[in-house]
């Protein structure tokens, strides 16, 4: 073994002062490689998600998003790890796929041991290590409650989504991946707002190639319609890896080579996939969403690109929606910033608060020491959703929301008196956001956004919401609750 890690070493220098940046890169392989070789020297055990058997709660340092699609949820009931925040991919992934987990626990790793009984509360975010008798029956009770709660609210799966004064959004459903759509369509959602495309690109050796893309848009668009399915091009880098791609290793991915930079220096890469999306958008109702936008030369760029690839499929006499929509995920401070310029070139905006917050804040999405600064309510970020959304409006274009703060009830209000149109979230919150909406009024919801802009800090912020939520409980605010 101590060969081994020599010899490896010395490769590894070898590689880094290669030039050539995809052969660099294959430094990752030979580091697995060894790895695996290492295991097998020592006797430790390979561990593989997939070859998982038995009905398990997997505690880890770290899950990458790439791990977490392979989990397979009829073996694996839960999970925790020391690393990640509420908002990290793994995390999404998670609410996703109805897999209970806590993420950035710190030391979980060193706390739990193999073979104790664990209860994952992913509501609340506590982990209860052997619990006694009384505890295990209390969480038994509340799963049943979480269960009763969640057949409750289907009957709001086909009510639309209109508050008691008669102001109308669409909840529309967030997926990762193709498999979900069936269960999304189910869910009552109304339409795809954001499909995460980067995730065909994990977990596999080669790149999808152009009719592998095509067909999984197609299916995916056909069975949406007369929705819409919101196709964002792919958003590789920050914290989604993919060994056939060669992201150099950056400083700070967050801030780095990603999404349409990516896009755009990598050019063939875009182009297959924007075939394949104008391709499917011949069968059924597509929308083109652009992730990282920082200002108007990219979307200049972009549509560029798409009015070429529309010239050689005219050319090609293929069909597709020569009026498709277009539209730019506002995530970074600079698009909030200049709202009113990007509006006048896209059909669309979606508001990416993940981001968004990461950027406004300096606060890392995946970090679980900087976790407590993550403040959606924060008010810098309120102020660049409330110019998005007025500067949206301004120019006639649709805006939407799509980043995870859209699906958190307590929020709802506040994204309806700014006068949100459409709310994107993880298919789990629909109807509960529902139920909110058909439960408040736009008068009302207007009444509070007004209050909390004047607020000045997010604790208040959350404070007097808290209050509000409970007066909604006696029907002052809120007015009569419809079914
Ligand atoms: C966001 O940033 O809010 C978003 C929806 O995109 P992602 O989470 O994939 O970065
Ligand atoms: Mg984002």
């Amino acid at each position: 073994a101590w060969a081994l890690k020599n010899t490896f070493q010395k490769i590894l220098k070898i590689f880094s002062t290669i030039g050539h940046d995809y052969l660099k890169e294959r430094k990752n392989d030979l580091y697995h490689l060894c790895e695996r070789v290492l295991r097998n020297l020592t006797d430790k055990d390979h561990f593989n998600l997939s070859d998982i058997q038995d009905k398990i709660v997997i505690v880890a340092h770290d899950l990458s998003p790439a791990d977490t699609i392979q989990i397979d949820i009829k073996k694996i009931l839960g999970f925790a790890t020391d690393m990640g925040g509420k908002t990290s991919h793994t995390a999404i992934i998670a609410r996703a796929l109805k897999i209970p987990a806590i993420v950035g626990l710190k030391s979980i790793t060193q706390i739990a041991k193999d073979g104790d009984f664990i209860i994952i509360d992913g509501t609340t975010g506590k982990l209860i290590i052997n619990p006694t008798d009384i505890i295990f029956k209390e969480y038994t009770d509340k799963k049943h409650e979480y269960e009763y709660q969640e057949r409750e609210l289907k009957k709001y799966r086909d009510l639309i989504s209109e508050t008691i004064d008669g102001y109308n959004i669409k909840i529309q459903a967030n997926i990762e991946l193709a498999e979900e759509v069936t269960s999304v369509v189910d869910s009552g959602a109304e339409g795809i707002g954001l499909y995460r495309t980067e995730f065909l690109y994990l977990g596999r050796e080669d790149l999808p190639t152009e009719d592998e893309h095509f067909e999984i848009y197609r299916k995916v668009a056909k069975e949406v319609s007369p929705n819409f399915t919101t196709i964002r091009t792919f958003d590789l880098g920050g914290d989604k890896f993919t060994s056939q791609l060669k992201l150099s290793e950056e400083m700070n991915p967050a801030m780095g080579l990603r999404a349409i930079r990516f896009c755009l220096k990598y050019k063939n890469l875009f182009y297959t996939q924007l075939r394949a999306i104008l391709r499917a958008s011949a069968y059924g109702k597509i929308r083109i969403l652009f992730p990282m936008i920082s200002g108007v030369e990219e979307i200049l760029e972009i549509k560029g690109i798409l009015e070429e690839i529309m010239k050689d499929l005219k050319k090609e006499r293929v069909l597709f929606d020569e009026e498709i929509k277009i539209g730019i995920m506002v995530e970074i401070p600079s698009a909030g910033a200049i709202a009113d310029l990007l509006a006048r070139e896209v059909d669309f905006f979606s508001i990416g608060t993940n981001d968004l917050i990461q950027y406004t804040l300096a606060i890392d999405r995946v970090n679980e020491y900087v976790s407590y600064l993550y403040e959606p309510l924060h008010p810098a970020v309120l102020r660049f959703i409330k110019n998005t959304i007025e500067a949206g409006h301004e120019a006639g274009i649709t805006v939407s929301m799509c980043g995870e703060m859209a699906g958190e009830s307590l929020y709802v209000p506040i994204l309806i008196g700014l006068g949100i149109d459409e709310l994107s979230m993880n298919p789990l919150s629909i109807l509960s956001v529902r139920k909110i909406v058909r439960n408040i009024t736009y008068e009302a919801s207007q009444k509070i956004a007004k209050d909390i802009l004047q607020m000045k800090s997010g604790k208040d912020i959350e404070a007097y919401l808290r209050i509000i939520n409970e007066r909604k409980d006696e029907r002052r605010i809120f007015g009569k609750i419809k079914p």
